[in-house]
């Protein structure tokens, strides 16, 4: 297809609200009303958010398993011009939720695509937390398979940034458990629970004190929750560091020459790295 024919058209990614309808932009609601058609993840759920605007457009289902056969039939709208909106059931599309696949091959495809920014639980949490905001990373959700989680976990123990999951209420016991198991209960954690609802929280200092927290009140295992927990402490990443240089000196050489030779490689005190090498 032609690059100038797809031009005439325009997708607009809209973030939608995460349980409090009032955070739906004023310029997200001019967008939904002036677009031909509106692309959304689930239409019933996306009814209630047209009804609550008093809106009645045409919508065209996109979901994971209809991602893919979708973009030849939204790549020919945007050729005849039309203006396209696409939402998610909630939050920012994209962020664990469908439109990667489409909006990567519409920007191959010359297409014009603008985004109305809004609510996303990743950035509320991160905000509500009150741990380190300067370098974050986000993990959306962990595998639901245990030995995929544990080899996630695993790798994410020495991250010293910042970290934020996405969980299910079902999970998060489990996940808590397994993430004291990994990181140490005493490592610094705040559960996001039902951000904009009515019963909003932030719960916990740490791994530990959230877990306790939810299993003395269940009712607390409910609803919609981020997790975001603190990055490995400095020191706990420059073991990571030292265990690095060593290990290879230690599988060839006795103890004190490994030393000797790491000492020479990283100027770092003798003791410190004769310590981690014993250990
Ligand atoms: N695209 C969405 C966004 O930008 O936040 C995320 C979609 S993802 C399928 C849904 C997950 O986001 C939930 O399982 C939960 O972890 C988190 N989430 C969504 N709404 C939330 C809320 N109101 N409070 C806490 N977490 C929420």
């Amino acid at each position: 297809m032609e690059r100038a024919e797809i031009t005439r058209g325009q997708l607009d990614i809209v973030a939608t609200p995460i349980g409090n309808l009032e955070d739906l932009s004023p310029r997200a609601q001019r967008v939904l009303r002036e677009a031909d058609r509106i692309l959304v993840e689930d239409r019933r759920h996306a009814q209630r958010l047209f009804q609550s605007i008093g809106l009645q457009p045409r919508t065209e289902p996109l979901h994971e398993h209809n991602e893919r056969e979708q973009i030849p039939r939204i790549l020919a709208w945007l050729a005849a011009g039309e203006h396209l909106a696409l939402i998610s059931d909630a939050g920012m599309p994209l962020i664990s939720d469908p439109g990667y696949p489409l909006v990567s091959e519409l920007r191959r495809a010359g297409v014009r695509i603008a985004v109305i920014p809004g609510p996303s639980a990743l950035l509320a949490a991160l905000a509500l937390a009150g741990l380190p905001t300067d370098r974050f990373c986000f993990e959306g959700f962990l595998p639901a398979k245990s030995g995929a989680r544990q080899q996630r976990l695993q790798e994410l123990a020495q991250e010293t940034r910042t970290l934020v999951f996405y969980e299910a209420p079902h999970r998060i016991l489990d996940t808590l458990q397994e993430m004291c198991d990994r990181f140490g209960a005493e490592r610094g954690a705040v559960l996001a629970r039902e951000l904009t609802k009515l019963h909003e929280e932030g719960i916990g200092e740490n791994l530990g004190e959230i877990l306790a927290t939810l299993n003395a009140h269940p009712e607390r295992q409910r609803g919609e929750m981020c997790l975001v927990v603190a990055g490995a402490a400095a020191s706990a990443a420059a073991e990571a560091d030292l265990d690095q240089l060593l290990r290879p000196l230690l599988a060839e050489l006795p103890l004190a020459q490994a030393v000797r030779i790491a000492e020479a490689q990283s100027a770092l005190p003798h003791r410190r790295l004769y310590q981690r090498a014993l250990a």
